[in-house]
């Protein structure tokens, strides 16, 4: 049997421009590889920082850094509780642990699958330093809801370069707004991370604290504050940079992608896209998260599913498993990122980088497969 889809799926990172290029063999051949030495760090983070609309940002070796740094910047410490959501990558809770503190870990709403905002107000008490909505997929999680809760809020804002909630971008929505550049993020140096806020105290916090405790005005073997060297290199900004003029036109186009998927998952039944969250102004497309019902396809459990779309040409992603199961982590059980863990399928940026007659490929396999299913029902 041919597969449904026959071609390949664009990869990621993209090329790269020419301006990249340049770039980076101008700090090469510059010889200021370091951010101490160079130009190039700095100037990004200030542009990164205006492009999120939050005034100062800080680069760090990579996202879980940005976290880790974020949450010791805004007191976070041995001894504290932070909650974050069950339904994420595990470093949203391991740089918790990184920083000292303990990762209580928060069930997501079923919608969304962002933190519950009632749930995580169950979870605080008075050991809660801070709470870790994440901008799942790249749609804005409810940051207003969880300010309310009193304690610093730090956005995991890993999945969501461009991401605006009631028009202010992701980022700017709490006390410090983190984000990724590791190979598969919609913007990547394979690694890399920032950390952006609007508070000069914050900001000269995280200064230090990724800077080895050092002062802006201080001496090179002073440090006065405990901090590591966590910093990026002039290499990763030079090819970060150019790509800040990239960002809307990909953007639109895996929204575009997104719209036309939706339509042709119309088709299927028992398969279908989580929708915008409300207040959502603007969805990164990171991934576009499907439930998965097994109902419609004959019983057939989320495995053998991904199996035959794969099969078909068409790779899916199985997802997260909530990390209320890790036992490292604290908090009670999550039924709804549990149940998650057998309903829920991605379909990952890259795809969605494609064309429409690619969507179209994505639910033309599923249908082969239910039709197949179907045929042969689900029994153990
Ligand atoms: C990628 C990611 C991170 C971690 O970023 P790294 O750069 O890989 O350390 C954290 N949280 C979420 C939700 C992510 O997707």
């Amino acid at each position: 049997m041919t597969p449904v889809r026959m071609q390949g799926w664009p990869q990621w990172p993209p090329p790269a421009t020419e301006e990249q290029r340049e770039r980076l063999l101008a700090v090469l051949d510059g010889g200021a590889w370091g951010a101490t030495a160079g130009t190039e760090t700095e100037s990004f983070a200030a542009a990164f920082a205006r492009s999120v609309g939050a005034a100062y940002g800080v680069c760090t070796v990579n996202g879980t850094v940005a976290l880790f740094l974020a949450l010791r910047a805004l007191g976070v410490g041995p001894g504290d509780e932070v909650v974050v959501p069950a339904y994420t990558f595990v470093a949203s809770a391991t740089a918790v642990v990184l920083a000292g503190a303990r990762p209580v870990v928060a069930d997501v709403l079923p919608g969304t699958l962002h933190l519950d905002p009632e749930a995580a107000r169950r979870l605080t008490g008075p050991r809660t330093r801070a709470v870790m909505p994440v901008h799942l997929a790249g749609a804005p999680a409810d940051t207003e809801a969880l300010r309310s809760l009193g304690v610093p809020v730090v956005e995991d804002a890993a999945q969501a370069h461009g991401a605006s909630r009631h028009g202010r971008p992701a980022g700017s929505l709490g006390h410090a707004g983190c984000f990724s550049f590791q190979s598969g993020k919609a913007m990547t140096a394979g690694e890399g991370g920032i950390v952006v806020t609007d508070d000069l105290e914050t900001y000269e916090r995280l200064w230090s604290l990724h800077n080895v405790g050092r002062r802006r005005d201080g001496g090179w073997y002073e440090h006065p504050e405990l901090g590591w060297n966590l910093r990026m290199t002039e290499f990763q900004a030079a090819l970060l940079h150019p790509q800040l003029a990239l960002l809307d036109g990909q953007l639109e186009h895996r929204a575009a992608r997104a719209a036309t998927l939706g339509r042709q998952l119309a088709r299927v039944e028992g398969l279908e896209p989580l929708g915008n969250p409300a207040g959502t102004t603007r969805h990164t497309w990171h991934l576009a998260v499907l439930r998965y019902d097994p109902v419609a396809f004959a019983g057939h459990p989320k495995r053998a599913f991904l199996d035959a779309m794969a099969a078909e040409g068409v790779p899916l992603d199985a997802g997260y498993r909530s990390l209320s199961r890790e036992p490292w982590t604290a908090g009670g059980p999550c039924p709804v990122a549990e149940a998650a863990e057998d309903t829920v399928v991605w379909v990952r940026q890259p795809m969605l980088m494609a064309d429409d007659a690619a969507m179209a490929d994505i639910a033309g396999a599923a249908l082969v497969v239910q039709r197949d299913f179907r045929r042969r029902p689900f029994s153990r």
